[in-house]
């Protein structure tokens, strides 16, 4: 009997490894995932589904029309990248990812930002005071996808609205408060001096929401206040609570701090019906895709918010503890300085797994 056979646990995921790096990061991340489960008996039962740019090239859509109903089938999502030098951003996105978001109502978009010994950082303080996490509203805000265009050339007009909801906004900052150790507090991401409808009620709602935490404090900073102190003072932080646009770019400026967007890991959680995506933060790189080059660290890590999620927090452990020993040693792919293939260091992480 395989080791697969004898699983005391297993759980059926959706593997999406999309465009571009993502199916090269998600290969190395399925190999490290299988194989620390496999010391814990557990077996992942995983279903690849090949859709993005390749799929619209042949149908002229990025997953098809059942794609939805097949992917809340599963116990959870591995997805890799979304994009395309062929496929224009917009259409790819919101053929593909957002829908799937939407339709799981994935809301809450958790992005955790831990330095790593080992890993060299444009600061000069060390980076292990860096701790934080952002969560990231993800269903609506900036990102709700209403507007429209008009008249062409000179007089072409664009409206792109925002939509905040009462309830969107509450849930998003609630999770936030449930999620924060109350030693270190909540840090509420705002613009409410320019954005005086969307922003001000966010505020409100953040001031309604931290009444009922009393023991956690809670900080209201704007976004450009934050991503200035983010880059000044990366200490200061510990569970950010930001807009779907607002999160998405803070984020990014989070990976900026860790060394590597190709290290930062990430979930896109619906915690109240248990359904969760899990995708490394990164896009689709075209510019290093088929080198063999991406760092599969972000997979790697996501994949063990993945088991987390899925309550296997051993396994999880185990992944991390890996991945920190290998980038502690020095070794990485060469957005990090190292000189490691996307494969090879996948090796070394599997290697140091208990
Ligand atoms: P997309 O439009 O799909 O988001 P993009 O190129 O605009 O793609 P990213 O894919 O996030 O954005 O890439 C931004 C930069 O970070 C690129 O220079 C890319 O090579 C680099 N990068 C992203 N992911 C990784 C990774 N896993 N390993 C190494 N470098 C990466």
């Amino acid at each position: 009997m395989g080791p697969a056979a004898m699983a005391s646990r297993r759980h059926r995921i959706c593997m999406i490894p999309g465009d571009g790096i993502g199916p090269e990061v998600v290969a190395q991340g399925v190999r490290t995932l299988e194989k620390a489960c496999a010391a814990h008996a557990v077996a992942l039962d995983i279903e690849e589904y090949e859709w993005g740019a390749k799929y619209y090239d042949r149908y002229g859509q990025m997953m098809p029309a059942d794609a939805l109903s097949v992917v809340e089938s599963f116990d959870a999502i591995y997805f890799g990248a979304v994009g395309s030098l062929e496929v224009a951003d917009h259409v790819a996105v919101w053929g593909l990812l957002m829908p799937i978001r939407k339709h799981l109502d994935l809301f809450v978009n958790v992005r955790p930002i831990r330095c790593f010994a080992g890993v060299k950082t444009m600061r000069t303080a060390s980076p292990q005071d860096v701790d934080m996490v952002i969560i990231r509203e993800n269903t609506e805000g900036e990102y709700a996808n209403v507007g429209g265009r008009m008249y062409q050339g000179e007089n072409e007009i664009a409206v792109q609205t925002s939509v905040f909801t009462r309830r969107g906004t509450a849930r998003i900052i609630d999770y936030a408060f449930r999620h924060a150790a109350p030693e270190r507090g909540v840090q509420s991401i705002t613009k409410s001096n320019a954005l005086a409808f969307s922003m001000t009620m966010w505020d409100e709602v953040t001031r309604d929401v931290s009444a009922r935490y009393p023991d956690i404090p809670c900080e209201r900073l704007h976004v450009d206040a934050a991503a200035y102190r983010m880059v000044i003072a990366p200490h200061t932080f510990h569970t950010m609570v930001a807009s779907n646009l607002f999160g998405d770019i803070l984020s990014d400026l989070g990976a900026g701090l860790l060394g590597s967007l190709g290290l930062a890991a990430s979930a896109n959680l619906n915690p109240d019906q248990s359904r969760g995506l899990f995708e490394p933060v990164h896009g689709s790189a075209p510019d290093i895709v088929g080198r063999g080059t991406a760092n599969p660290v972000g997979a790697i890590l996501s994949g063990a918010m993945m088991l987390e999620f899925l309550g296997e927090d051993e396994i999880a452990n185990d992944l991390r503890g890996a991945v920190g020993q290998v980038l502690g040693r020095g070794l990485g792919t060469p957005d990090i300085g190292g000189a490691c293939s996307t494969s090879e260091l996948a090796d070394e992480i599997i290697q140091a797994l208990r």
